[in-house]
């Protein structure tokens, strides 16, 4: 008693035209690993990227806890109060590994799943960080097409999983909370180079005056890294997520930045980088999956791994063996 299968036809017309039913329901076919899919998926990209590419793409990362979901149900309903509309995805390594979600559980945002001009997508989950990314980026196409204009894209921050949100957006907000004094301990090196705003979250009650001391030991070491080639400066600001203030403020510096990168041709070059990026990326992803997959290969390797373990072949010997017996 399966469900009646929507045509790539229906599912193209109805993103078109902005129907979240058809957007979600294409999007469970792009997160599809049914091989047999893979042309119904390539058709609606192909009708959708025409309309796609016109909108800002935001990056939120930050610690479990830090208050992700919270910060992202008020900016998303600051966003939708002031005409934008709103589409949320998660990429979350865990789901990778356990098939569980440290971000959690999106119903959270009580609010926004409820907004009509927000869209909210949990995390898809997948074998690998990179095929996870990818189904991403084709979702961003999607939501794009059916007239979402502004994409925030959240993420954990664990393993690659930043860096691989920060090569599909146009900005990226790094969410904190100020600690105990030493506001940079622990804080890793990449992402706050990656950073195009720091945001000190939970500004509020007895908080308020941690949260302004972090603001400025923040401002203080993001002046030792070198000057961005988008020309921007990094904002540091604080807000509470919870008594949604300072929202208005974030949305300020996410405008102002969005002003100059537009006007240097900074954003159009980074999308250009980020397309040509992730083609490559495709093409490593597919060649390992194939190369893992393929049946020879499979039980070559099972011998190989035995033959190298007691050193009766050299593991670069044996690795060579495999991929030229692949590429033959
Ligand atoms: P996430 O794990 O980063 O998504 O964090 P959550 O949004 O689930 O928030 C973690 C906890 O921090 C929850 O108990 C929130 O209610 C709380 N929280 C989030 N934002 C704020 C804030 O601005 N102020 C205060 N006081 N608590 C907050």
């Amino acid at each position: 008693n399966r469900k009646h299968q929507p045509s790539a036809e229906d599912l193209i017309t109805g993103i078109l035209k902005g129907d979240k039913v058809a957007l979600s329901r294409a999007i469970t076919v792009v997160e599809s690993t049914n091989p047999a899919h893979t042309s119904k998926v390539n058709d609606i990209i192909h009708a959708c990227l025409p309309h796609a590419n016109n909108s800002i793409r935001i990056g939120i990362t930050g610690v479990p806890g830090v208050g992700k979901s919270t910060f992202i149900e008020a900016f998303g309903t600051y966003l939708t109060s002031i005409g934008k509309k709103v589409a949320v995805l998660t990429v979350d390594p865990s789901s990778t590994i356990s098939h569980g979600s440290i971000l959690g559980d999106k119903t959270r945002m009580e609010e926004l799943v409820k907004d009509e001009n927000a869209f909210i997508r949990p995390a898809a989950s997948g074998e690998t960080l990179g095929g996870v990314a990818r189904k991403t980026r084709e979702t961003i196409i999607l939501c794009e097409a059916a007239g979402f204009d502004t994409i925030i894209i959240e993420t954990v921050g664990v393993g690659q999983s930043e860096t691989a949100v920060h090569s599909m957006v146009d900005f990226f907000l790094l969410l904190k909370i100020s600690g105990a004094g030493d506001e940079l301990q622990g804080i890793k090196r990449g992402i706050m180079e990656m950073a195009d705003s720091i945001v000190i979250n939970k500004a509020d009650g007895d908080n308020v005056a941690k949260a302004k001391l972090a603001k400025t030991e923040f401002n203080r070491a993001l002046h030792l890294f070198p000057a961005k080639s988008s020309g921007w400066i990094p904002q540091v600001t604080t807000c509470s997520a919870y008594e949604k203030t300072g929202i208005d403020t974030i949305w300020k510096i996410i405008s102002d930045y969005f002003e100059l990168v537009k006007a240097n041709h900074y954003f159009d070059q980074k999308r250009q980088d980020q397309n040509q990026f992730w083609m490559l990326e495709t093409i490593n992803e597919q060649l390992k999956s194939n190369f893992y997959n393929n049946p020879e290969i499979v039980k070559l390797l099972e011998e190989n791994k035995l033959a190298v373990a007691s050193n009766k072949k050299s593991p670069f010997l044996a690795a060579l063996e495999l991929l030229s017996s692949y590429f033959k």
